[in-house]
């Protein structure tokens, strides 16, 4: 894949960049990320699936009315009996997706309808030859088409279905209909050329979904995160913060805010120089990174030399333990600090606020305290945790 390799190193580590660098040929990603893509698949083909069914019944109807044309005989009602079965199972199939309930039998559901189309297309074919050779076999390809581009299958099971379906259409032909042998060949043989021509498509379709789904979550994770830190940003801050505000209120829980903010920082960059002071707050992301390990806490940069960690169900107590300890984890860094009027090193200021849910505003009252916290924290004379 021609990506450039610079551009993958900035969004690493990042499971999305390393597939997108050891590439996909084979059309399978490494284990966790297989498993999202087929979700992100099954969500992202849901309409093309509904789509699809309702052309399916459509051109099922039109050819049903074109066997009355081509057939005269009893044979076609046999014919007329195979094509309502199929037609029941789709109307089945249908009512499933209007429904937009059971998705996890979504992709089950549209291989047996689309075997269930390919057999019953097949035993219309060799009924309707054993009265006249000529009648039309080409619309089995129609089958294999929807299977490689309107079902939103994957190559490998678009590709298994078309050749069983393949394979009963071939065997129908000789038991049933007794087809010649030269013109079963003919048959097969374009059959099988157009299925070539559909799996080509197929896998070019499904690489390139594949890269899309790559680089569209590398983009959210871009959009999430801060580059300098790789801490969450504002932005998905403040969507995570109204979420588990949410739920914090559901489960009737405490939420923590520390509010941190890097002592003196415009006196580091002044004596050690801007470059400096970029790697100085890498690392203050990573001590901030370290105090958020918890699944439902979150530690971001919230622009400049200013941090906040949420801490989901925590007293007020905790908190506070949390805010020490983090502010000790910066200072037993021992980032040489010549410029600071606080201490010889670099340390943080931290407000804490914890707040229950159930308050009228309490949303903006938790920002509030803590920011208040913090102000007071700077003025008794930094290198501080005020609740
Ligand atoms: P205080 O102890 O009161 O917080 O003082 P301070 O100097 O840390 O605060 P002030 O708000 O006066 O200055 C913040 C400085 O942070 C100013 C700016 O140069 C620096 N800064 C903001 N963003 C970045 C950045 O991305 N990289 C670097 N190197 N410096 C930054
Ligand atoms: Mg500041
Ligand atoms: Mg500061």
């Amino acid at each position: 894949m021609p990506l450039p390799p610079a551009w993958l190193d900035d969004v690493r580590p990042s499971p999305y960049a390393d597939q997108l660098a050891l590439g996909f040929r084979l059309l399978r990603f490494s284990r966790p990320l297989e498993q999202e893509y087929r979700d992100y698949l099954r969500d992202d083909t849901f309409e093309l699936k509904r789509i699809a069914l309702v052309v399916g019944i459509l051109v099922w109807l039109a050819f049903a009315g074109f066997d009355f044309v081509l057939i005269s005989g009893p044979e076609v009602w046999w014919m007329l009996a195979i094509r309502l079965a199929v037609l029941l199972l789709l109307c089945v199939f249908g009512v499933l997706l209007i429904q937009a309930k059971h998705t996890h039998l979504l992709q089950p559901l549209t291989l047996v309808s689309l075997l269930a189309l390919g057999a019953a297309a097949s035993l219309v074919v060799g009924i309707a030859h054993r009265v006249d050779p000529s009648y039309p076999y080409e619309g089995l390809l129609l089958v294999c088409m929807a299977a490689y581009f309107l079902a939103g299958l994957r190559l490998l099971e678009a590709l298994a279905c078309s050749l069983l379906v393949l394979l009963v259409y071939i065997a129908v032909e000789l038991f049933v209909a007794q087809l010649p042998s030269t013109r079963l060949i003919n048959n097969a043989l374009f059959l099988l050329f157009g299925n070539l021509m559909g799996a080509v498509g197929c896998y070019l379709l499904e690489f390139k979904s594949r890269e899309h789904f790559l680089i569209s979550r590398l983009m959210r994770v871009l959009a999430d995160h801060d580059s300098l830190t790789g801490l969450h940003n504002r932005r998905s801050f403040n969507r995570h913060f109204e979420r588990l505000w949410r739920q914090a209120q559901r489960e009737k829980r405490c939420l923590g805010l520390l509010l941190c903010d890097i002592d003196h920082f415009k006196a580091y960059n002044d004596h050690y120089g801007h470059q400096a002071g970029d790697n100085v707050l890498h690392r203050v992301g990573s001590v901030l990174h370290e105090a958020a390990r918890r699944p439902l806490d979150m530690a971001v940069r919230l622009g400049g030399e200013e941090f906040a960690v949420l801490l989901y169900d925590i007293s007020d107590q905790e908190a506070l333990q949390r805010a020490e300890a983090l502010r000790l984890a910066l200072q037993n860094l021992k980032i040489e600090h010549a410029g600071s009027k606080t201490a010889s090193v670099l340390t943080m200021s931290i407000g804490v606020a914890c707040i229950q849910p159930d308050q009228v505003d309490a949303l903006a009252k938790l920002y509030e305290h803590a920011d208040r916290a913090l102000y007071e924290a700077k003025a008794f004379g930094r290198n501080q945790v005020v609740a």
